[in-house]
């Protein structure tokens, strides 16, 4: 069924997202950066909240769970790898799960990587998902606690998506990303030209986010792993996809 999404900038660089089921009026949070702030987003839009989303357990993504809960008595539901650091957490999901907002259905992948437990959200009706920190816009999470083997199959789970799905990053990342991608991949036009859209958005204070599965492929340096050109620029040429995305993570991590 239709959704209708709200984006707000909220602490230094997160994304809030609201999700609205029109036919219901079901409304989530997709996680919870800053309470008031979604307070203020849900007060303009004339929602009322009824359900939380986490992707996963890190404070500006779950610190305002306890508030929002408070006040509106909404269902909050998290990873099952993470249920205990989860604030408040009523409903614990996993890989293939369905989640029902009223009538909009979005079903749960897990992620590992950036977490071990981390999850996203998919609406695929309305070709929507809420990705968290797992996938940037020509970035990709830190691995704070799962492998470069996770992480490769978490993306390829994201890229398997259909191209023209939305996906909402939890952050504004994407400037500082794209100069990284561009080390990594210079000889990539698409980068080229998509760095510099980029900039003339950033210079206006326009969000980058959402970016699309296609955007994505064409430009993420991190989705490239397998690419030649990519391979060649970061001297591993003929190397196995996951290799070459350990490689670039960690040089990202040092850029
Ligand atoms: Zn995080
Ligand atoms: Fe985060």
């Amino acid at each position: 069924m239709p959704i209708d999404i709200r984006q707000f900038p909220c602490l230094s660089d997160n994304y809030g997202f609201l999700v609205h089921d029109r036919e219901t009026g079901a409304t989530a949070t997709i996680d919870t950066p800053d309470a008031d702030a979604i307070d203020r987003e849900l007060a303009a839009a004339g929602w009322k909240l009824t359900h939380i989303l986490n992707t996963h357990h890190h404070w500006d993504h779950a610190g305002g769970n306890l508030a929002l809960k408070e006040k509106w008595g909404c269902t909050v539901i998290g990873p099952t790898g993470e249920a205990e650091k989860i604030p408040g957490i009523d409903r614990l999901v996993g890989d293939g799960d369905e989640v029902m907002l009223g009538a909009s259905k979005a079903v749960v992948h897990t992620t590992p990587g950036h977490t071990l437990g981390h999850v996203i959200y998919h609406f695929a009706d309305d070709a929507a998902a809420f990705v968290g920190d797992t996938i940037f816009a020509m970035g990709c999470g830190r691995l704070f606690e799962g492998t470069a083997e996770q992480m490769w199959s978490s993306l390829s789970t994201i890229a398997a998506l259909a191209p023209e799905t939305k996906l909402y990053c939890a952050h504004e990342y994407t400037k500082a990303n794209a100069a990284f991608a561009l080390s990594v991949d210079p000889e990539n036009d698409d980068l080229k030209t998509r760095s510099e859209e980029v900039d003339a958005l950033r210079a206006k204070n326009i969000p980058t986010v959402p970016t699309t599965v296609a955007l994505e492929l064409a430009t993420n340096p991190f989705l490239r792993a397998g690419d030649p050109s990519l391979q060649a620029a970061i001297k591993m040429p003929g190397a196995k996809p996951v290799d070459a995305f350990a490689e670039t993570r960690r040089l990202k991590d040092n850029f």
